[in-house]
């Protein structure tokens, strides 16, 4: 007999510590409790539909309950639940490697698992520091992120991230690292001017600074937890020449980014680029369970090629790493984007959405509205013309996604920035639905 309602809200207010969340005010809300999922909808304890406006935190593609994913799962968990990767196989883990070295752009072969974006991240900047440590290089260690930029949790994410309200604590924690201005193009002060000035910024630090430096990391064409900041056309190609050019390695953050988000399956190859690491996580498995993949080419690869003596080896894993069920679901996801052409039939709902932000963006509250693919942000302010933004202690980006709740859709904003990200698979008449759901919580939210 499944537990009542008011029991487990009890225990959680007891036991449970959310995650990103202030407690102290969290326990007067109403608790929502998800009991299941189908489709773009989840379903709350008493049965009540939302529309799943941030694909359960940016992972869903293909729908909950899709019966291909459930199927894929199920199956494997006839043969074995976890094996692992540290000295032994299993077919799910390396079918899925294969896969995604075919898929990935070109030179990135060989796939090295872990369990979460933080942890695909981690490995990158180990793998990084270790490539130029292997070849002779030990004073190429430091890294070059963008301010914004978000790559996870654990502190070597956290030192390579620039969003302040939630990595400026740990500072005394961290290594030290060089940051780039991100082309926030709405709070640019010579937005009327563009002179490129986050750009070339990048590209001086990289010209001054290559010989002590391992690595640029970002997230490629949409800083996602910044607040959906895009990049200007150009941008991401511009840095990977800068990087090719002076020695210093492209760790390309895919987490968000990857399968589909943006409209390729890559956001790199929107500039035909090709990174020398790249991260994967969120989407991978789409969206059922926590598996993630950094990506690496055949020559950083080689790097770690040695003598067992020589110590080259990537010590670096974990328990979980490459879970097959995980992987089994990763396969079915991969087979769903081939079978019903999800990339191809990206385009309609892309536009569809282009064109609803539009509309959106003459609201008095909305800033600025951004998108690239299905993927938005709709950044809200007291002042339009001023861009003066709401009071922080207002929080108003969270009465909008409680007036959201009311009506029937998830959101999740940040700060201010109402998020858009559906699953994939959302269909035009749900899109629409929920742009009007998001527009009368904007209304009632401000
Ligand atoms: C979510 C995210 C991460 C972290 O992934 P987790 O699975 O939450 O650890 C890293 N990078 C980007 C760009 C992300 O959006």
């Amino acid at each position: 007999m499944p537990y009542d309602y008011d029991t487990l809200a009890r225990w959680d207010r007891e036991h449970l510590w959310h995650p990103f969340t202030q407690m102290q005010g969290f326990a007067r809300e109403e608790l929502l409790i998800i009991t299941r999922g189908e489709g773009v909808y989840l379903y709350d304890h008493q049965g009540r539909r939302y529309l799943d406006g941030v694909a359960s935190l940016w992972c869903n593609v293909h729908g909950h309950r899709r019966p291909e994913l459930d199927r894929a799962v199920a199956a494997q968990l006839e043969n074995i639940a976890h094996s692992t990767l540290l000295g032994l196989a299993h077919p799910p883990a390396i079918e899925l490697a294969r896969r995604l070295a075919e898929m990935a752009p070109p030179g990135l072969a060989r796939v090295f698992y872990s369990d979460d974006g933080s942890t695909a991240v981690e490995a990158a900047l180990k793998m990084a520091f270790q490539y130029w440590v292997n070849r002779g290089r030990p004073e190429k260690r430091r890294f070059l992120k963008l301010s914004g930029g978000y790559h996870g949790d654990t502190l070597g994410a956290v030192a390579v991230g620039g969003i302040p309200l939630f990595h400026e604590t740990y500072r005394p924690l961290l290594f030290p690292t060089l940051e780039a201005p991100a082309p926030y193009c709405y709070r640019c002060r010579d937005r009327e001017d563009c002179r490129e000035q986050c750009v070339t910024r990048l590209e001086e630090l990289v010209a001054a600074h290559h010989r002590e430096l391992a690595a640029v990391i970002l997230e490629p064409v949409m800083q996602g937890a910044a607040g959906m900041i895009p990049q200007p056309p150009g941008y991401l190609a511009r840095v990977r020449d800068a990087t090719r050019a002076h020695g210093v390695l492209l760790i390309a953050d895919e987490v968000a980014t990857g399968f589909g988000r943006t409209g390729r399956m890559f956001a790199c190859q929107h500039e035909g680029v090709s990174p020398d690491l790249m991260c994967l996580a969120k989407g991978l498995t789409g969206g059922y369970l926590p598996l993630a993949a950094t990506l690496a080419t055949e020559e950083i690869y080689e790097a770690f090629l040695g003598e067992f003596h020589e110590f080259k080896t990537f010590f670096h894993g974990h328990t979980f790493t490459g879970n097959p069920l995980a992987a089994a679901a990763g396969l079915a996801s991969l087979e769903i984007f081939k079978k019903d052409r999800v990339i191809e039939g990206l385009g309609e709902k892309i536009g569809l959405l282009a064109r609803e932000l539009a509309a959106l963006a003459a609201h008095p509250h909305v800033g600025d509205v951004r998108q690239r693919g299905l993927m938005a942000g709709i950044e809200l302010v007291q002042d339009k013309e001023t861009r003066e933004p709401f009071p922080v202690a207002r929080r108003t980006g969270h009465r909008v996604i409680l007036a959201a709740r009311k009506l029937g859709a998830i959101l999740r904003p940040l700060g201010d920035t109402v998020v858009l990200m559906p699953p994939l698979c959302i269909t035009l008449e749900e899109l629409k639905t929920l742009t009007r759901l998001t527009r009368e919580a904007i209304d009632q939210g401000v």
